[in-house]
């Protein structure tokens, strides 16, 4: 008995422990909502284990039962309904399950059978968990190993408390007492399958906030916060080991300054996201390298071809009207082409389209050129159009 007690009192520290760290994560990840409440259903985890322990055969371990169990479930409920967002609310559900739990300390009060008030505070739990797995199948069943195995998780208990429920009427009669109903075999059974799956839930949720946070991490690492395309790093780890020939087309919007300077630096950002946005719809992997300045990678391309998509991308920026600007202001990008063998590093023709964009802007802006190793070719074909005054 007194080692039970020492256990009991070693998990409810390690609940503790963990509901603390949860909740300083939280905090750290700017609030993290999962977490959050994660925290809330270890501290209501440590409380029950608590009262197991010094408050067993007590009025108390009935409050336990019907207000502390269902409120775990609606704790760890929330906790997942944080991680999948985007479904109806859960106001139904929490004030179903608090008037389950109310009904059960009520049918206690008035003396009702044992069996009326279980039944009462067993639904509560169903309901809490019933509605966590089926949020978690319609957004999370099948994303990830992870994922799908949390829902799982979720159902099994939810369905070991849909047994209890069943065998609730073993516990008819009227010699059932509170304390005989909590210790018998059906509720032993329960409560061990509790123990175990309750903890793996736990588990599984910190897990998928880690990795979600890794996730969210490694994302914010390699894209441009302003425009969502990749950002410098990304594009030069891209083409570290390209091992292919291709193209690469390097843009810049003409005149740029002048846009933040006339119609302000929101604007401006505005301007921005629509190239990248143009860029995005291109089909090919973009990059913002600079302020306003962008890189395209075409794999396997040749300088003709590579040639024409930098055109049709300058056609229609130049034919776009800007949300942010006068109906009649129209803008223009710049566009330096180059080409380059499997043998050589992609960085090498990201230099050589520079110089071509350069070469661009010289001859006048709003206009493709294409590098080749005798010198540029600027304006070729239908690539020369003057930037409108
Ligand atoms: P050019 O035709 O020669 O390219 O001239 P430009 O004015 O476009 O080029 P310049 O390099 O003189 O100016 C680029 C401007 O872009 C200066 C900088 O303040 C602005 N800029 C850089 N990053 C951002 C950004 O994220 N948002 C906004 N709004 N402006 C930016
Ligand atoms: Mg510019
Ligand atoms: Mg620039």
């Amino acid at each position: 008995m007194t080692t039970l007690v020492g256990l009991n009192i070693v998990i409810a520290a390690v609940l503790g422990v963990l509901a603390l760290l949860c909740a300083a994560a939280s905090v750290t990840l700017g609030r993290n909502a999962t977490l959050a409440w994660v925290s809330g259903a270890l501290v209501n985890g440590t409380v029950q284990t608590l009262i197991l322990t010094f408050g067993a055969g007590t009025a108390i371990e009935f409050f336990s039962a019907a207000v502390l169990a269902p409120l775990g479930f609606l704790l760890a409920g929330q906790a997942i309904a944080a991680l999948v967002p985007g479904l109806p609310g859960r106001r139904m559900v929490i004030a179903t399950v608090a008037t389950l739990s109310a009904t059960a300390v009520m049918l206690c009060w008035f003396g009702a059978p044992i069996a009326a008030q279980a039944a009462a505070f067993e639904l509560a739990c169903i309901v809490a968990m019933l509605d966590a797995a089926w949020r978690l199948q319609q957004r999370a069943f099948g994303q990830s190993h992870l994922l799908t195995a949390l829902t799982i998780m979720v159902y099994v208990l939810a369905g070991f408390t849909v047994l209890r429920l069943a065998a609730l009427p073993v516990h008819i009669g009227a010699d059932v007492t509170f304390l005989s109903f909590s210790r018998s075999g059906s509720e032993a059974l329960f409560l061990s399958a509790a123990s175990l799956l309750t903890p793996i839930i736990i588990i599984l949720l910190l897990a998928r906030v880690i990795t979600a946070t890794i996730e969210t991490f490694q994302h914010q690492s390699e894209h441009d916060s302003l425009t969502g395309l990749f950002n410098r790093r990304m594009m030069d780890a891209m083409t570290a080991e390209y091992g292919r020939s291709g193209a690469v087309i390097f843009c810049d919007i003409d005149h740029f300054k002048r846009v933040n300077d006339l119609y302000g630096h929101e604007a401006g950002d505005q301007v921005i996201r629509s190239f990248a946005l143009l860029l995005n719809h291109s089909g090919h992997v973009a990059g913002r390298i600079g302020g306003e300045e962008f890189a395209l990678l075409l794999p396997g391309c040749a300088a003709q071809e590579a040639a024409d998509i930098a055109e049709s991308i300058r056609i229609a920026f130049h034919q776009l009207t800007h949300a942010t600007l006068p109906e009649d202001e129209r803008l223009s990008a710049s566009f330096g082409v180059a080409v380059h063998k499997a043998s050589e590093p992609v960085r090498k023709a990201f230099a050589r389209a520079d110089s071509a964009l350069y070469a661009a802007k010289a001859a006048g802006r709003n206009r493709v050129v294409v590098h080749n190793p005798h010198g540029h070719v600027p304006g070729t074909g239908s690539y020369g159009e003057q930037r409108a005054a």
